[in-house]
């Protein structure tokens, strides 16, 4: 059933507390953590608590929960202070949804990849 923990799920693992993460926000509806293999200097991952494979069946299948995993990662910005107004290299922030393997999607739990601290090229690799 849509949203319900799979039990090979790493991100699953997660939200249950039995992989370890270094949390950064918990909401009701989602996890914040930084990445284990940071490709910037703020690296930060926003899932749902729910099982959804990728961010646009997360959109389908429970929109509210998606709406909160893209206010999340304005959050995430803020607290790690990618402010946008200030302009230049370092500033702003870039959000991620690597849908499918040939866009370099890894985990099969829908996540919001949160970049900053650095310049960030386009178009991106
Ligand atoms: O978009 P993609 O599916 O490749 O992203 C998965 C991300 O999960 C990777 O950036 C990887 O470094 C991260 N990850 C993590 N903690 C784990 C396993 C993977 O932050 N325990």
């Amino acid at each position: 059933m849509a949203g319900e923990p799979q039990a090979d799920c790493l991100f699953c693992k997660i939200v249950a507390g039995e992989v370890p993460a270094t949390v950064v926000r918990d909401t009701e509806t989602t996890v914040a953590f930084r990445d284990i293999n940071p490709q910037a200097p703020v690296h930060v991952l926003v899932i749902p608590k729910a099982h959804h494979r990728d961010a646009v069946t997360l959109a389908t299948e429970a929109p509210q929960v998606a709406a909160d995993v893209l206010r999340e990662a304005g959050e995430v910005a803020a607290l790690e202070k990618l402010a946008v107004s200030e302009g230049g290299p370092g500033t702003g922030y870039r959000v991620v949804f690597n849908t499918g393997t040939g866009a370099g999607q890894t985990v099969f739990h829908a996540h919001a990849h949160v970049l900053g601290g650095r310049g960030l090229d386009w178009p991106p690799g």
